[in-house]
């Protein structure tokens, strides 16, 4: 289970965040997660709150925010939602991802 060893990165770089910061309790944690990374919210939040029990954030709100991909296109920089073999402005079948993998801290709270 990756999650797993994601939750413990998260959690390490929460710990040595709050502390130069000086927080000592974690009320909430707002992640962004793509839907291209692979990672089950669900799964993330359960192995986060099992790590974090005797930890300054246990008990804390863990607020996801699921990001989905999109494609631009290369040709004239259009963006479209979903997956289009050719461009719906210009018909250019040169398509990129943009997004949809970050695995990332927004910002966490406490005091
Ligand atoms: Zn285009």
């Amino acid at each position: 289970m990756h999650e797993l060893s994601i939750a413990e990165e998260l959690l390490h770089l929460i710990e040595s965040r709050a502390h130069q910061e000086g927080i000592k309790k974690v009320d909430q944690i707002n992640l962004r997660i793509g839907e291209l990374s692979g990672v089950f919210p669900d799964s993330l939040e359960f192995a986060f709150e099992v790590l974090s029990k005797g930890k300054i954030t246990e008990g804390a709100y863990i607020n996801i925010e699921m990001v989905t991909p999109k494609f631009q296109c290369i040709n004239c920089g259009n963006y479209t939602a979903s997956v289009v073999e050719k461009c719906p402005t210009c018909s250019s079948s040169d398509m990129n991802f943009s997004g949809g993998d970050e695995l990332e801290i927004i910002s966490f709270e406490g005091d």
